[in-house]
């Protein structure tokens, strides 16, 4: 079977070149039912200055698995801008809230929630940093680069492998991480995972909010980007039955207590009260993350909660630096690579800083049918 991509990036080029006039493309991005993104465009004819010159806008949520067809407009609220590296210029991305008819948060909108409990916390310095794991497919949905009806070598080589055979598609990973930089997400580095053709990027340090923000933004470009090269990203946290690492979502949590000298008392408080909801934070950390919690592959079991210094083996772990000097921050491992990340830092703020009576992360989940 041949290849059905056609590259026409030499013809798009005459016209990605051609004059606005002063016309931007403000391309409204959000998170669908299927937990997937979603985007459409549209032509904006004065530079937004903050967030409030953007337009709310709205789509048809029944071909999105957010509303049903006899009441499917969905309406998009502006939230987050950042710089479009695909048109450059003025041309935007613009990152959305849904919203329902009723004046509800529609049901995919962990962000409204997240956002009020960051809001509520914002004294506390709450900051972030995710290391989304993923994993590239080519079009007929083998592993990229893996032989046709085999397996490559056994893992080893390939974690920040260097070299033809232990890496591939290094010109995704590259393109992705300027792609970011230069939208503005804080996309703090790359390395190549366990797993041959399993990538990881990480956002962060961010604080509150802005890291589903930045790491929804990070995602959406991934994909474009793939698109060029006529590859699909999967964030399936156990791309690959056995003896294959997963892919996580680890999720790096400090406060500013925590970041003083000191701050290790704070660490083991914040650490001791996840213990307590262990369950209830496994039930919100990615849809069949239990395929990849097994207690293999630099995991713990999903069946119950542990902590260590420098052991990556531990639902949460202290890094070693981090227990030298006696403060800094710790690792939650236990999310899957496809969280959604308003879901997971909302619950982390809600368990370690404490709950707010209109913004209740857990029963939000139950409330809302599972993606
Ligand atoms: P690992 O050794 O687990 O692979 P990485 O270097 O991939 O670690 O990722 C570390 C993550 O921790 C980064 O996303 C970074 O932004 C985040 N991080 C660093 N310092 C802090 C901090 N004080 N608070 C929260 N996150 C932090
Ligand atoms: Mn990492
Ligand atoms: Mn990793
Ligand atoms: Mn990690």
């Amino acid at each position: 079977m041949s290849s059905t991509v056609v590259s026409n990036a030499k013809i798009l080029e005459k016209y990605m070149n051609l004059p606005m006039d002063g016309s931007i493309m403000a391309e409204y991005i959000w998170i669908d039912g299927t937990n997937g993104i979603r985007s459409k465009c549209k032509t904006l004819y004065k530079k937004p200055n903050s967030i409030e010159d953007l337009p709310e806008w709205n789509f048809d949520g029944s071909s999105t698995e957010q509303a049903p067809g006899n009441n499917s407009d969905v309406y998009l609220r502006p939230c987050a801008i950042y710089k479009d590296p695909f048109r450059r210029g003025d041309n935007i991305i613009v990152l959305c809230e849904c919203w329902n008819n009723d004046g509800t948060p529609n049901r995919t909108n962990y962000r409204h929630e997240c956002a009020k409990l960051m809001e509520a916390h914002s004294d506390e310095g709450i900051w972030f940093g995710i290391e989304q794991e993923y994993t590239l497919f080519d079009q007929f949905d083998h592993v990229y680069g893996w032989p046709t009806g085999g397996f490559p070598a056994p893992q080893g080589p390939y974690y920040c492998g260097v070299g033809t055979g232990k890496v591939y598609c290094r010109d995704i990973v590259e393109a992705h991480y300027r792609a970011s930089l230069f939208a503005g997400v804080k996309i703090s580095g790359i390395n190549a995972e366990v797993m041959p053709s399993q990538w990881e990027f990480q956002v962060g340090p961010c604080e509150g909010i802005r890291m589903g923000d930045d790491l929804t933004v990070c995602r959406y470009i991934l994909h474009r980007v793939a698109e060029d090269f006529g590859v699909k990203i999967s964030f399936h946290p156990k791309p690959l039955a056995g003896d294959w690492n997963g892919a996580g979502c680890h999720t790096n949590v400090s406060t500013e207590r925590m970041r003083q000298p000191g701050g290790m008392k704070y660490i083991e408080e914040a650490i001791e009260k996840l213990g307590k909801r262990h369950k209830e934070h496994i039930a919100v950390y990615g849809e069949d993350n239990e395929l990849r919690l097994t207690g293999r592959h630099e995991t713990a079991s999903a069946a119950s909660f542990s902590y260590g210094v420098a052991n990556r083996g531990a639902s949460v772990r202290i890094p070693r630096s981090v227990a030298k000097e006696g403060y800094g921050y710790f690792e939650d491992r236990r999310p899957a690579s496809n969280i959604d990340p308003y879901l997971v830092t909302g619950i982390i703020a809600e368990t370690i800083l404490g709950s707010i009576p209109d913004a209740d992360m857990v029963a939000l989940t139950k409330e809302h049918p599972s993606k």
